[in-house]
């Protein structure tokens, strides 16, 4: 991905443009003291309408800059980071006018990163009528071209920032991907398989309605009473979080009690605003959903409505999902032995069939009480994770690519589009950019192919699999 760096000196509103790009994603903090100052650069991945990349905030240059003395003297860091990107948006706050610091940081910019392409916001334009023209002009002195108005704090302007970074970053990665394609296949697989994400720590959120044994299970695979278990609905209150190794890998687990229950409770909008109060527990890489064997067996149903929204939500948040049918000590002895195979059947189709955004998805049958399943419940969220950190090489795909564009009825049309290269862009979940000839879109049911094969051709089951459609004129 592109990465863009938002430069600007204090005040501006650079956190404030940061946060509303990630849209309050987690950032990656790197603290680096150097001569008693302390620099802060936070990452994340910008959402900008269909755009993605990497965003820097650079609280750490505004350092430099304002105290003019440092001025020059970069750290290695810095020179790292400012190595790295290709872009940036400099911020200048639209109520002060032309600022000499902001010509300061220009200047900085030009000296030590002469690569980056800077274009030129006027933030906090939320309240100014007339003199934005004149600030406008002002800021031609940056010689950097005209500034867009915005305002990070209402979201004004979005739009127009989108049109100013479209057509760069959309240019930059059609030059990387024609420079990719061309390198030789074989280094760029070595340099795949190096970086193994799948080693990292793992995030696990054990989420489910009150009752169906989540605790018990949280139990049971740390193997000691840590987390108080009980018949009454709701007693773990609060998200816990314990942290155990598993075959040498350390995993974070999160039992997100209180969590669905209130989805269930306030039905509604308020379940909805709950729920995105609640995102950060889908910070996790897997979500592991726990359902009850007998509640299943007397709704019916596999899931209940709110479990079905909170996988979506998960999946959507781009989470790998396993999911655990727990309580399965129930439905032993001769009378239950029709059940039993019945719900072993039945559960992974009606899983499939309500979550069609992702395929493959693991389904694991347990019983926490007597701790049977955990190993299984553990490969399972392994097996995943190891899927959604999966990268493949641009290589690879494109050969994939040749046979699977065989393999499909595409629409017989002059407007449907080609296409032209496909690559991964990301990892966790894998996610992939397909450059198309023409203006138009692929179809859903392309897309929902496209999808399907990779899962299928590279073994990703449940993990999301995103596609961004690219066009290449
Ligand atoms: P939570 O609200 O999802 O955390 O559920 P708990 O772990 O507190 O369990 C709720 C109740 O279900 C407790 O009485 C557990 O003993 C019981 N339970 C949990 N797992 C199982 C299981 O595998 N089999 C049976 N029969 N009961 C279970």
């Amino acid at each position: 991905l592109p990465t863009v760096m938002i430069l600007g000196r204090p005040n501006v509103g650079k956190s404030a443009l940061y946060n509303r790009l990630i849209r309050r994603r987690e950032a990656l903090v790197y603290n680096t003291p150097d001569d008693h100052v302390t620099r802060d650069i936070r990452e994340g991945i910008a959402k900008l309408a269909d755009l993605r990349f990497n965003v820097l905030d650079s609280a750490g240059i505004e350092t430099e800059v304002s105290s003019g003395t440092i001025l020059g003297r970069t750290t290695s860091m810095t020179a790292n980071v400012l190595a790295r990107t290709q872009f940036a948006v400099l911020i200048i706050d639209v109520r002060a006018g032309l600022h000499p610091l902001d010509l300061e940081v220009g200047k900085w910019l030009r000296k030590h990163a002469p690569q980056i392409k800077p274009i030129v916001v006027m933030n906090k334009s939320e309240s100014i009528g007339d003199s934005l023209a004149e600030v406008a002009s002002e800021a031609l002195a940056l010689g950097f071209g005209e500034p867009t108005a915005i305002s990070a704090e209402t979201g004004l302007g979005m739009n127009a920032l989108y049109e100013v970074l479209h057509p760069l970053l959309e240019d930059y990665m059609v030059q990387t991907l024609n420079d990719r394609c061309t390198q030789d296949d074989v280094t760029s697989e070595e340099n795949l398989s190096d970086e193994d994400d799948s080693k990292l720590p793992l995030q696990l959120a054990i989420v489910g309605r009150p009752n169906v044994g989540k605790s018990t299970l949280l139990n049971a695979l740390l193997e000691e009473e840590r987390v108080l278990v009980g018949p009454e609905a709701g007693l773990t209150r609060d998200a816990v979080r314990v942290q155990f190794e598993f075959q040498g890998r350390t995993v974070y687990m999160v039992d997100t009690a209180g969590w669905l229950e209130r989805t269930e409770r306030d039905k509604g909008p308020a379940s909805l605003s709950i729920m995105q109060s609640r995102k950060s527990l889908m910070r996790a890489h897997i979500v592991a959903l726990v359902l009850d064997a007998e509640e299943i067996i007397k709704g019916q149903r596999s899931m209940t409505h709110s479990e079905v929204v909170i996988a979506r939500r998960a999946v959507e948040e781009g989470r790998g999902l396993v999911v655990i049918v727990n309580k399965m000590d129930c439905l032993r002895g001769k009378k239950n032995s029709e059940m039993y195979k019945k719900i072993k059947e039945a559960v992974p189709i009606e899983v499939q069939t309500v979550i069609p955004q992702i395929t493959g998805i693991p389904v694991v049958f347990i019983s926490a009480l007597e701790g049977r399943g955990r190993l299984q419940v553990m490969n399972e969220v392994i097996g995943t994770y190891k899927r959604w950190c999966s990268r493949l090489s641009t290589g690879r795909l494109n050969r994939w690519l040749i046979k699977v564009m065989s393999r499909h009825s595409w629409k017989d049309s002059a407007s449907q589009p080609k296409i032209k290269f496909f690559t991964q862009v990301k990892a966790r979940p894998p996610t992939f950019v397909a450059f198309l000839t023409g203006k138009t879109q692929l179809l859903e049911s392309d897309i929902r192919f496209l999808t399907k094969s990779l899962k299928d051709d590279f073994d990703l089951g449940g993990t999301p699999i995103r596609i961004i459609q690219r066009s290449v004129l």
